[in-house]
């Protein structure tokens, strides 16, 4: 049993948070009880992941998709307000951290992502490592377009939606988790043959046809599982409590 404070304080510590300008808060969003044994972990604070923490009776929930987005309706009414109240009435603490857990350098989503698609990551285009969102680097062995989608498809166990936009091999090779399909142009600046990111737009496919870079559209949702897995991880490791990872399915 370990202190809410402690934990927040070490999570916040590890994650750099203040160091990030987000469009959501990061860190403890909703306070409920003083101390905490069970950590239950997901990618979205949706209702089906708060009833899976009330059924394992978990003191703290951790995600990376939390709440109070910057934009969204601040009235605690509807959807909100039984996601709210399922963690108040149960004393269920949430800790959301979104960008910070994206740029982390071992346990991010685009760190985790890189690793398991055997990538080598050289450096972030739009900030140093750690602080990045869009990395970029190498394959470890050649591969051409077909090759890098089938590896996606088998690594997230998901069908990627895939734009071939350079033919021949791959040498050069940028990655951003979520919903950065727009990044495309910064990514082809750089010099990279594939990117890589969760989400696609219609207007992604003439980019990438255009700017002759393959783009593959993994999954939102397929691509930031880890990075919250390895964090429910490191903290059960440091401080001892229980973890429990729960994938809510979600095809987006
Ligand atoms: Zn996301």
């Amino acid at each position: 049993m370990i202190s809410r404070e402690t934990l927040t304080e070490a999570i916040d510590a590890e994650l750099n948070v203040s160091a990030f300008k987000d469009y959501t808060v990061n860190g403890l969003q909703i306070e409920g009880s003083e101390t905490v044994t069970r950590v239950l972990s997901g990618v979205t604070a949706c209702q089906a992941l708060l009833d899976e923490a009330v059924a394992w009776q978990a003191d703290a929930v951790l995600v990376h998709h939390g709440y109070f987005w910057k934009n969204e309706p601040v009235a605690i009414t509807g959807m909100k307000q039984r996601r709210v109240s399922t963690l108040l009435k149960n004393g269920i603490n949430l800790w959301a951290y979104h960008l910070p857990l994206d740029a982390h350098v071992t346990m991010g989503n685009n760190a985790c992502l890189g690793r398991r698609l055997g990538l080598q990551a050289e450096r972030c285009l739009d900030g140093e490592l750690g602080k990045g969102l869009l990395w970029f680097g190498r394959p470890e062995e050649p591969l051409d377009s077909d090759m890098l989608a089938s590896r996606v498809e088998s690594t997230l166990g998901r069908r990627p939606t895939v734009v071939q936009g350079h033919t021949g091999e791959i040498e050069r090779i940028a990655w951003c988790t979520g919903g950065a399909q727009d990044m495309l142009a910064s990514a082809a600046e750089a010099g990279a043959q594939a990117f890589i990111s969760g989400e696609i737009s219609e207007r992604t496919t003439h980019m990438a046809r255009e700017m002759g870079v393959t783009y593959i559209s993994a999954g939102h949702h397929a691509t930031e599982r880890d990075g919250v897995r390895e964090l429910g991880e490191w903290i059960a490791a440091r401080f001892g409590v229980e973890h429990r990872f729960v994938d809510i399915d979600n095809p987006a």
